[in-house]
């Protein structure tokens, strides 16, 4: 009977081994007509300035309409992406369609408002990517001074020696760098100083419970006067209730990502947000 039982827990593992094989395959293969089939779509949610309610930012947010499926987030694909290495293509037309929109909105008379683009640690790791942020930049007439680049805290600490290098180049293209999830990645305050930053994002894990936990106010506390002593401005992510961002505000963080004020909305959706 042991045998047997063990033949069938080995048949079970094998199979669902199979099941998630076949399933990633599945996904990579249908991912490598994506781009070609425009199957990709950015989705924008505003950061909003706690005061006066005004947009202060919008983050392009990656969606993949996929045929039959539906709209599948970016948690599901991109670790495909990145592993395949066809981030590096489709990190290239999510830069490029936020800067084309961001044009495009200015163009119909709307207030300029920054737009935010997420980069991965693969798009990174490639010398090419302060030239290839520069040509994006020049080739869609974006202001510099309208494009932001959020790397997560995590992918700034892995990565290699040229990071400082590639980051100042694109500092130098007055194009502005934020770190993401920012909490989650342990790094050193002196590390910070390092990179020239100008915006931390706060991870929505430290917002979360922001009510219950004084554990979680006390390390926003801490970020705000790091962030202060740094002259770095400081963006919560995850902002759900009323009562977070109100605690927010106490610690002195004014600007605000989340569900209380918007989901990230279709491109069709922002003109009217801005007005
Ligand atoms: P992120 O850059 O930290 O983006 C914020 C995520 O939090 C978004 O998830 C957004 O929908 C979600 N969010 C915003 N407000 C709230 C809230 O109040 N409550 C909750 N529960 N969630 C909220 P999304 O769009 O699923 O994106 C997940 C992650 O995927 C992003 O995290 C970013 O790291 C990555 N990502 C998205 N677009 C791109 C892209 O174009 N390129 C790369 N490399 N990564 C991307
Ligand atoms: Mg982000
Ligand atoms: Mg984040
Ligand atoms: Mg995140």
């Amino acid at each position: 009977h042991a045998k047997g039982a063990g033949r069938n827990t080995w048949q079970f593992f094998t199979e669902r081994m199979n099941e998630s094989a076949a399933r990633h395959f599945e996904l990579e293969s249908s991912l490598r007509v994506a781009l070609a089939a425009n199957q990709f779509e950015l989705f924008y949610q505003p950061v909003i300035e706690a005061g006066t309610r005004r947009v202060h930012a919008l983050e392009a947010l990656l969606r993949w309409r996929r045929p039959g499926l539906g709209l599948v987030g970016p948690d599901e694909f991109i670790p495909i992406l990145e592993e395949s290495g066809m981030i590096i293509a489709v990190g290239e037309w999510v830069l490029r369609s936020a800067c084309e929109q961001a044009v495009a909105w200015q163009r119909q008379g709307l207030p300029a408002v920054p737009v935010a683009v997420n980069l991965s640690g693969r798009q990174f790791a490639q010398r090419g990517l302060a030239g290839t942020v520069r040509r994006i930049v020049e080739e869609t007439g974006i202001d510099p001074a309208l494009l932001e680049l959020e790397i997560t805290e995590t992918t700034l600490m892995q990565s290699g020696g040229h990071t400082l290098e590639v980051l100042e180049q694109i500092n130098a293209m007055g194009v502005r760098l934020s770190i993401d999830d920012f909490g989650t990645g342990y790094s050193s305050l002196a590390y910070l100083k390092r990179f020239p930053v100008h915006k931390i994002k706060v991870d929505r894990a430290f917002v979360r419970e922001l009510e219950a936990s004084a554990e979680d106010r006390a390390i926003v506390a801490a970020v705000m006067a790091l962030a202060n002593s740094l002259q770095l401005s400081v963006v919560a992510e995850g902002v759900e209730t009323e009562a977070q961002l109100q605690l927010l505000r106490e610690h002195g963080c004014e600007l605000a990502q989340g569900f209380l004020f918007a989901r990230p909305l279709e491109a069709h959706q922002v003109p009217e947000l801005l007005r």
